[in-house]
């Protein structure tokens, strides 16, 4: 069959046509919807050679194995996510924290409380800390820098990753010097107009291009991404999001489904399917072999197994919160969020047992990409 050529070929290949990745990436969204993701998941659990290899979407996910294995082997990477501020400027249409949503408690974390998540994070295993919160003009670039050094004064040997939007090249420069190691930002989809329709006129695409090459230039390991089935998404779409991750060269792809939130003007939205995000992110494991690629907190809030699947689908980097309880609750990009109500431990350990639920092995490491471009 058709379907089955083209994943040996993306396997061997690692890119196709834009009309193969279109046929692939709609002929397998027919064939998974046939199976429950409970079943999926204990099909992937078995030996490939015993369970039914005729078929393709098993076949699409033990390739994607296959291939994170021969980079990364059987480790997955933990990032202790400390979500600092939920104040944002911006108005995204899609996003739970934006500017105009009157509804959101907001609140923002200080120097001591950051340092104070880090240092917890550090003593239950994290080797890297990623700083994440809305575009908040209160942290200037002295505040971001005084707090990425402090990270690194304590714990020379963590990562630490931000991940705070767009901003000028002498600002990201700023903190790169300050020791930061990694930089994440989603270009939410390589299409302009698609981009218009997800974003208010005072935001650019261009703008957002500019920062992920100069985040780059600077140095930076590099993540980008976009929601799967966010509004106005299609396939073509998905196809140029290939293309232009092709020619960024992004160390990092960050995806997950589309959730819709009630207070934003997406709210009546569909949201992304479990399916259609293991799908894109099986192709991506294949297209991108040496990628850090995350099994989302959005993946397991649209499915309990979400990512566990995510895993078996290629992804080897989770993100557990480490955030203070008080304020989990607060960052609400979308609806139904997990893990609002844990402890940073109780996360953690969490994480380990649906990690080695799989196979695979949480690492204590910094989890650096591997790979020579
Ligand atoms: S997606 Fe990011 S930039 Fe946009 S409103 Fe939300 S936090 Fe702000």
């Amino acid at each position: 069959m058709k379907t089955d050529r083209l994943i040996e070929e993306l396997y061997r290949e690692h890119t196709l046509s834009d009309e193969d990745y279109r046929l692939l990436i709609e002929g397998l969204r027919q064939e998974i919807r046939e199976i429950d993701p409970g079943e999926l998941y204990q099909l992937l659990r078995k030996d490939p050679e015993t369970s039914h290899p005729d078929r393709p979407i098993l076949q699409l996910f033990h390739r994607a194995q296959q291939v994170r294995e021969s980079v990364y082997q059987k480790e997955v990477y933990l990032r202790g996510l400390i979500e600092f501020t939920n104040v944002c400027k911006n108005n995204c249409y899609y996003c739970g924290i934006r500017a105009g949503n009157a509804q959101a408690e907001r609140y923002r974390l200080s120097k001591e409380q950051i340092l104070a998540c880090a240092d917890q994070g550090y003593h239950l295993g994290f080797r890297t800390i990623v700083l994440q919160g809305g575009e908040d003009p209160y942290y200037d670039d002295a505040m971001i820098c005084d707090i990425v050094r402090g990270i690194k004064q304590q714990h020379a040997d963590c990562a630490v990753t931000l991940s705070i939007g767009e901003k000028e090249k002498e600002s990201y420069q700023a903190y790169y010097d300050a020791g930061a190691d990694r930089y994440l930002l989603r270009h939410e989809t390589a299409n302009e107009q698609h981009y218009k329709q997800l974003h208010p006129d005072s935001m650019s695409w261009q703008h957002r291009r500019k920062c992920l090459y100069d985040l780059k230039e600077i140095g930076y390991q590099v993540g980008c991404g976009m929601m799967v089935g966010s509004p106005g998404q299609t396939t073509d779409h998905l196809i140029e999001d290939i293309r232009f991750m092709q020619e960024l060269g992004p160390h990092m792809i960050g995806i997950g489904p589309f959730i819709p939130h009630k207070d934003t003007p997406c709210r009546e939205e569909k949201p992304g399917t479990l399916y259609d995000t293991l799908i894109l992110l099986a192709v991506m494991r294949m297209t991108y072999p040496r990628v850090l690629l995350p099994a989302t907190t959005a993946l397991g809030t649209i499915h309990p197994l979400g990512r566990e699947l995510g895993l078996l689908a290629g992804a080897n980097v989770v993100m557990p919160n480490l955030s203070p309880g008080d304020v989990r609750e607060k960052y609400l990009l979308y609806d139904g969020k997990i893990c609002t109500g844990d402890e940073a431990a109780e996360c953690r350990h969490g994480m380990e047992r649906r990690v080695a639920s799989v196979g695979y092995q949480v690492l204590v490491s910094r989890g650096d990409w591997r790979g020579q471009s």
